[in-house]
Order: structure tokens, then sequence, then C-alpha cells
């Protein structure tokens, strides 16, 4: 495992001592978990932690035990992959090994079997009375059914490990699935972004199509936040997520790059047709009435602004994303709440 934890003994110390006061001043249980969060916390290691615990502090959000520990589940819990990972390589080798031993008794049973029809073919040789040849008979029938009932149970047990195996793909998948979802949104996380930009890159080369990139900031989301408290906040970039997954097709990609930020990669589709989609967006998620689900009180709107970029023949991926998000920031310097299409050069 890498280890991200770089500070040297002395800050590591400040780091702990100033957790531990934490969970003490919040009157918390003293857990290994909390104590994760907040080392993790105080040392600035995850900034979404940093972050989220900063906007709940601000808002007048008690950290109380549920608060932190869906936090710690969001952000720093990744065993849950862990486990059921372990569980599969245990369930694996089990079932390897169940259809190695499956595969012994088979040799063993085919050995007794044709070594007994070796027998009673030499004895048939010598038999001379009718009553000989039917006790000869008698065995080799006996023998042979006694064959067929030992390949009914290896059967039965060889598909009962088929369907093992079948069910510890499907979980491998779903743990797979997790692994590149963003768990607060639903939609693609930086991690599958990381994957599909290389995919599609090498799709549009091969293919000679265009290739286009949207990159997204909610506007103002600070003070969103700040009015109406994150909660609020996360709500909104559900919104947000679901209004980019109902609005794009076919093999269009959206993912969540990271806090307030989105990036949707176009199949297919040159710069003017990425600042079509782009505007498209930006006006439904403008024209969207957002409500406190609580209260049912109606929230100012949000609106976003966008930079895109087309690949450029050759260009490398991290040149292509910063002209994308060259773009976004000229959109935020024009004023915010518009689409900005990045030169065709770096
Ligand atoms: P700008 O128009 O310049 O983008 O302003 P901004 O306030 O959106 O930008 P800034 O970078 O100053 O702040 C981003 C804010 O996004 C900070 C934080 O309140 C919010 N944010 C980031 N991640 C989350 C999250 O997971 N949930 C919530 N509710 N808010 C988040
Ligand atoms: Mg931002
Ligand atoms: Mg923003």
């Amino acid at each position: 495992m890498q280890d991200t934890y770089t500070h040297s003994i002395d800050q590591a110390e400040d780091f702990a001592k100033s957790a531990m006061n934490r969970i003490k001043a919040e009157s918390l249980p003293c857990t290994p978990y909390l104590y994760e969060l907040f080392y993790n916390y105080y040392s600035g290691n995850n900034p979404e932690v940093v972050r989220s615990i900063d906007i709940m502090v601000s808002q007048n959000f008690d950290l109380n035990l549920d608060r932190c520990l869906e936090l710690y589940n969001r952000l720093l819990n990744t065993n849950h992959s862990k486990e059921a990972l372990e569980r599969a390589e245990i369930i694996f080798d089990e079932t390897i090994s169940n259809v190695d031993n499956m595969v012994d008794d088979f040799k063993n049973s085919n050995h007794g079997f044709s070594g007994s029809i070796n027998n009673i073919s030499s004895d048939i040789a010598k038999a001379v009375s009718p009553d000989e040849l039917r006790n000869l008979l008698g065995t080799v029938i006996s023998e042979t059914q006694k064959m067929v009932s030992e390949n009914h149970v290896l059967e039965t047990k060889l598909e009962r490990s088929s369907e093992t195996m079948t069910e510890l793909k499907k979980e491998m998948e779903a743990v797979k699935e997790e692994a590149y979802t963003d768990s607060l949104t639903g939609i693609g996380n930086r991690k599958k972004f990381d994957l599909e930009i290389v995919r599609l890159v090498g799709e549009a080369r091969e293919n000679k199509k265009p290739l286009s990139m949207i990159f997204i900031d909610i506007d103002h989301f600070k003070s969103f936040n700040d009015a109406y408290g994150h909660q609020i906040g996360d709500q909104v970039l559900r919104l947000v997520a679901k209004t980019f997954q109902e609005s794009l097709k076919g093999r269009d990609f959206s993912c969540r790059y990271g806090g307030e930020e989105f990036v949707i990669l176009l199949p297919e589709t040159d710069q003017d047709g990425g600042a079509k989609i782009a505007n498209i967006l930006r006006e439904s998620i403008k024209n969207k009435e957002i409500k406190n689900r609580h209260t049912g009180e109606t929230l100012t709107r949000v609106t976003i602004s966008a930079g895109v970029a087309q690949t450029i023949q050759d260009e490398e991926i991290t040149d292509w994303v910063s002209r994308a998000d060259q773009a976004l920031y000229q959109a935020k310097k024009k004023g915010r709440d518009c689409v900005v299409v990045a030169a065709q050069s770096k």
C-alpha cells in the first residue's frame, strides 16, 4: 500500500495531539475511526475531510458521532471494498481447491472403473458357462451404475462451483463499480475519469474523430453552502449530476472531478457541438427550481460556468485538460454563468 502520510515524527505528534484533543472537546468516543478522521483533518492529508469538517463547523453543525461516522465512511473507509475482495479471495481459493479435489476423484474413479473392466474382459475370455457369463455381465452393469452415479455427484458439485464463481464475478464487478463511482452523486469519480479519458482519446485517434471536453464548475457555491448549509449543498450537487445524466446520451461520459467541479467527455463531437451542449446544460441547471426538501422553501437558483476544449492531434492529455480548465477560468472571469471555448493551441 502506498503510504500517503509523509510527515516528520514531531509533526505527526502534533497532529495526533490535536486529533485527540478535538475528540475530547467534541465529547466523542475515542475510536480508531474518529482518530483517523481528525488526524486527516489536522494533517490536511485529505482535503475533502478538511473541507467537509470546515463547512460543517461554519454552518454550526454539531460534530456528533453520526455525522463523523458518515464522513469517515464516505471519505476514508475503503475497507468495505477491501473486505469484499478478501472474502472473494477466500471463496476463490476454496473453489479452486474443491475443483482440484473433484478432478482427483474423477481420475481415481475412472482408473478404478477401467481396472474393473479390464479384469472383467480377461475373465470373459476365460468364461465357459452361461452362469459365469451372467455373473460377469452383472458385475459390468453394477460397475457402470457405480460410475454413472459417481459422475452424477461430480456433475452436481461442478455445477455448484460454477454457480459460486458466477456469483463471485458479479460481486467483484459490483466492488469495481463502487470504486469508480462518486458516492455522493452516483456518477463516475475522478478515478473513472482517468480511465475513460485515456480510452476515449485512444478511440478518437484511431477513428480520426473529434473528441471534446466540458469542464464545469458551480458558481459561487461557497456562498450557497454558507447560506443554506452543507446538506442542501450536497442536494444541489446530486441535482447537477442528475441533470447531466438525463441530458447526455449514448457514449457521452460525465463525472464529478472533485468538490463542485464536473467534467464531461463527448466522443465524436467538435468544439462547437461541445459548446452547444454546454450551453444546454447551463440553461437547464439555471432553470431548475431548488427546494429545501424539509421546509419546502424555494432557494436561490444555481448557475454553472464551463470551459470547452476539443483535442488537438497528438496533444498530451494533461495539456488538453489544462486548456479546458483555462477556458473555464476565462468563463469565471467573464462574469460566470457562461461557456468559453478554448483556443485550439496551447
Ligand atoms: P466560483 O464561482 O469562483 O467557483 O466560487 P465558488 O464559491 O464556487 O468556489 P470556491 O472554490 O471558493 O468554493 C468551492 C466551494 O464548493 C467550497 C465548498 O463550500 C463547496 N464544496 C466543495 N465540495 C463540496 C461538497 O462535497 N459538498 C458541499 N455541500 N459543498 C462542497
Ligand atoms: Mg471550484
Ligand atoms: Mg465554484
